[in-house]
């Protein structure tokens, strides 16, 4: 609180230290928001600190009682999650890549198991080495428990299948009832739209929609969203 209370008052001075120069344009409205650098710093404490880790948590923790709720009616219930940085962390390459998106190249490992450099997501992927997200993980724990079923839907391309299934059983995830992944061009919500409304039409009612996007979750076939924070990075 202390440092956000800080990181404000920063603000403010820089924002009134330039406003006779610069008024209200645009590049006033850029310069007000924080340093890059400063915030890359920020995010990486907020990760290492636990506190990303407790906010999830606190985001997931409405999913879990809403999913205890509705278990009690009858009915083909189903939970739709998201993978990447909703059920598995990619933390190491985002740290690696210094929060930037590197799609190709090798992903070379240090002998802790973690990128030796900048690291290619793909290669990354390809290696299953994500961690599971803990509170999501409960979530879909407590929905096979309840029988209901799960289905990951993610915007990870169809050539990581294998990967991403290996992946999720070395996190604790098992037994899921699907896994969809995106094949065409369209756009993340409308592929994400799309997969839930052919498992609705399936009879499936889907009481809840776990995502840290919000294209994770708009366009309906759910009866509750749950987001979960992701200061890291944005899939419009
Ligand atoms: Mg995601």
């Amino acid at each position: 609180m202390k440092k956000s209370i800080a990181l404000l008052a920063v603000l403010i001075i820089r924002c009134i230290g330039l406003a006779p120069v610069f008024a209200q344009t645009e590049d006033f409205q850029l310069l007000c928001k924080p340093n890059l650098g400063e915030y890359k710093i920020e995010l990486t404490r907020y990760e290492e600190s636990g506190r990303y880790q407790q906010d999830i948590a606190a985001a997931v923790a409405p999913a879990a009682a809403y999913l205890a709720q509705r278990v009690r009616q009858s009915g083909k219930l189903a939970i739709v999650l998201d993978i990447d940085e909703t059920s598995l962390s990619n933390w190491p390459v985002i740290k690696a890549d210094d929060f930037g998106f590197i799609p190709q190249g090798p992903c070379d490992l240090a002998a802790d198991g973690l990128p030796a450099g900048a690291c290619g997501w793909i290669d990354w992927i390809s290696q299953a080495r994500d961690k599971a997200i803990a509170p999501t993980l409960e979530l879909y724990r407590e929905a096979r428990h309840y029988k209901a079923a799960v289905f990951f839907v993610s915007g990870r391309p169809e050539f990581l299948r294998q990967a991403t299934q290996r992946n999720l059983r070395n996190a604790g995830y098992e037994n899921w009832n699907g896994l969809v992944l995106k094949t065409g061009k369209e756009s993340v919500s409308a592929f994400k739209t799309s997969a839930r409304r052919k498992l609705a039409a399936q009879g499936y009612d889907i009481v809840l929609n776990v995502g840290d996007q919000d294209s994770d979750l708009v366009g309906g076939y759910a009866d509750r969203t749950f987001k979960i924070p992701n200061p890291f990075y944005y899939i419009p």
